[in-house]
């Protein structure tokens, strides 16, 4: 076993990690950061597109794992995209130096004023719409599709379609701002550059136009000289030593997934920020692995952050469907979030199969009447997650209400094409909570029970927010941090 020391210690390069790293870097602290997935910058492998999945398609996977039409057979290799699946719920998660960044649809909401005041009671919701949002919008470089690309380009028709039939059904719509490059697409539409959204490239890995975090807060941590970024390093547990120390234990591993070496790290200082389920798994299963201390609270107040798929088949088939042409960056959605009765909002997603498959695709994100929560089964050395079809019964509600409403105005059947009676209850691609801001954390995610351990990431956010979240993840890990280092709680 080869044997570190390290003063602070990041286990996972997702939004909380790039942040926490790159303001500890910027004050002057030496940070390694542990990350399971590989590094494709360095390895200079492409990503894949969504129609000829490759390497970069899925995590170990002799199959690959798009929330639909799953007929490639693949290499196992250590991908972007991996998939949890639980008995009620199926969970799907970046791997890789970027975490989230390099597989998602790059939607960068802020969420609605009263809702984040309602769901973080405690925090200062003015400092966040005047400073932290503001802030994370310039870092993560957010912007805005030029509203005459949008109306022009054959590659939005689905948005146009989507946002035409809302209108008709009495929904209101909006603008999604994104991280993707909006200039970059401009000019891939122009072939004046390479394609990549314009190729059917997001769930993969996008080689050009978005600003994932490799290209934003990683780059500026690593060009302080203060980060060392080890990729295919998957921690397997933690341990709390006798002078308050942490030991981490990690498998280096090769592309094909096989252990090279066993490693382990000593630190003063611990920041997990693994993502929801990663940060999760690694307290529970260390807590059962060997005893280390846990609060009450880990676990608790989990929620999907009301992640509904569901879709409508034959939209407007005489006026040629959504179009067979399809850019992968969601711009438009449908907020219904002011509806008492019926609050959600809706992404108007791309499908963008290669064919015109005539089939509006949405993602609803509701609120979350029932939490669940996550348990560890030391028997089965599996994370386990109480949840089921209980959880989502006002979301079945919600997305019933919509596409009724949608197929009232416009034509149309629920989308059996796609799924089972139409509803996606099980597709969550926003897993928040477990580790709760003030409930397992103290108000700066410090551990309870710990005194030099951190939460940084999608966990301390209760279950929802009501939008996309990494606006929001990243927003609280700047806060988190500023104030830790205010505090002097790295001060080693
Ligand atoms: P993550 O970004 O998940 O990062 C955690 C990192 O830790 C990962 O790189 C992981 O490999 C690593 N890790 C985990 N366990 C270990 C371990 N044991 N050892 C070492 N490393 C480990 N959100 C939006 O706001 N807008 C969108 O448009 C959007 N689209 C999405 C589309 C898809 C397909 C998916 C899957 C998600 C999408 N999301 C979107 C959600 C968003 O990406 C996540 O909420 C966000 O990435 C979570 O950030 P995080 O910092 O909590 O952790």
């Amino acid at each position: 076993t080869e044997k570190r020391e390290a003063p602070v210690l990041i286990i996972g390069s997702g939004y909380g990690g790039a942040v926490s790293a790159l303001r500890l870097c910027e004050a002057g602290k030496k940070v390694i950061m542990l990350e399971m997935g590989l590094n494709w910058e360095k390895a200079g492998i492409p990503f894949s597109n969504l129609l000829k999945p490759g390497k970069s398609a899925a995590w170990l996977k002799k199959k690959s794992i798009a929330p639909f039409m799953n007929i490639f057979s693949l290499t196992p290799f250590t991908g972007t995209l991996d998939r949890l699946d639980f008995d009620h719920i199926n969970i799907w998660v970046g791997r890789g130096v970027g975490g989230g960044s390099l597989v998602n649809g790059g939607m960068a909401v802020t969420p609605k004023e009263s809702y984040f005041r309602e769901v973080f009671p405690d925090l200062d919701a003015e400092q966040f719409y005047s400073f932290y949002f503001p802030l994370v919008q310039k870092e993560l470089k957010v912007n805005v599709i030029d509203e005459q690309f949008l109306q022009e380009c054959p590659y939005y028709k689905f948005t146009r379609v989507g946002e035409e039939e809302a209108h008709k059904a009495g929904f209101k719509t909006i603008r999604v701002p994104n991280v993707y490059d909006f200039k970059y697409m401009e000019k891939e539409f122009r072939n004046e550059v390479p394609r990549s959204a314009l190729n059917t490239e997001v769930i993969y890995g996008n080689n050009h136009g978005k600003n994932s975090l490799d290209k934003t807060y990683l780059r500026k941590a690593l060009e302080t000289g203060n980060l060392e970024i080890l990729d295919l390093h998957h921690v397997q547990n933690m341990k709390l030593n006798d002078d308050k120390t942490y030991t981490v234990s990690a498998h280096h591993i090769d592309t094909s997934g096989n252990i090279i070496a066993d490693k382990t790290f000593t630190c003063k200082k611990l920041i997990l920020a693994a993502g929801t389920m990663g940060t999760l798994q690694l307290l529970l299963r260390s807590n059962a692995v060997n005893g280390f201390p846990l609060h009450e609270k880990v676990g608790k107040n989990w929620g999907n952050n009301g992640n509904f798929m569901t879709g409508r088949n034959w939209v407007k088939p005489l006026s040629g469907g959504t179009g067979s042409k399809q850019s992968t960056i969601p711009v438009g959605g449908v907020d219904n979030w002011e509806d008492k009765e019926h609050p959600f909002f809706t992404e108007i997603a791309p499908l963008p199969m290669g064919m015109d498959v005539a089939t509006a695709l949405y993602l609803l994100i509701n609120r979350v009447e029932k939490k669940g929560e996550v348990a560890f089964d030391k028997t089965r050395d599996i994370l386990t997650l109480k949840w089921d079809e209980s959880n989502t019964v006002k979301m079945r509600e919600n997305a019933k209400y919509f596409v009724r409403k949608m197929n009232t105005a416009n034509g149309g059947t629920r989308s059996h094409f796609l799924f089972n009676n139409g509803f996606g209850a099980d597709i969550c691609y926003h897993p928040l909570g477990g580790c709760v801001l003030g409930e397992a954390t103290d108000r700066y995610g410090k551990v309870k029970n710990h005194d030099n351990l951190y939460v940084l990431d999608g966990s301390l956010i209760p279950g929802t927010i009501g939008v996309n979240p990494f606006v929001t993840i990243t927003a609280i890990a700047e806060y988190c941090i500023e104030n830790l280092i205010r505090q002097n709680e790295f001060a080693l």
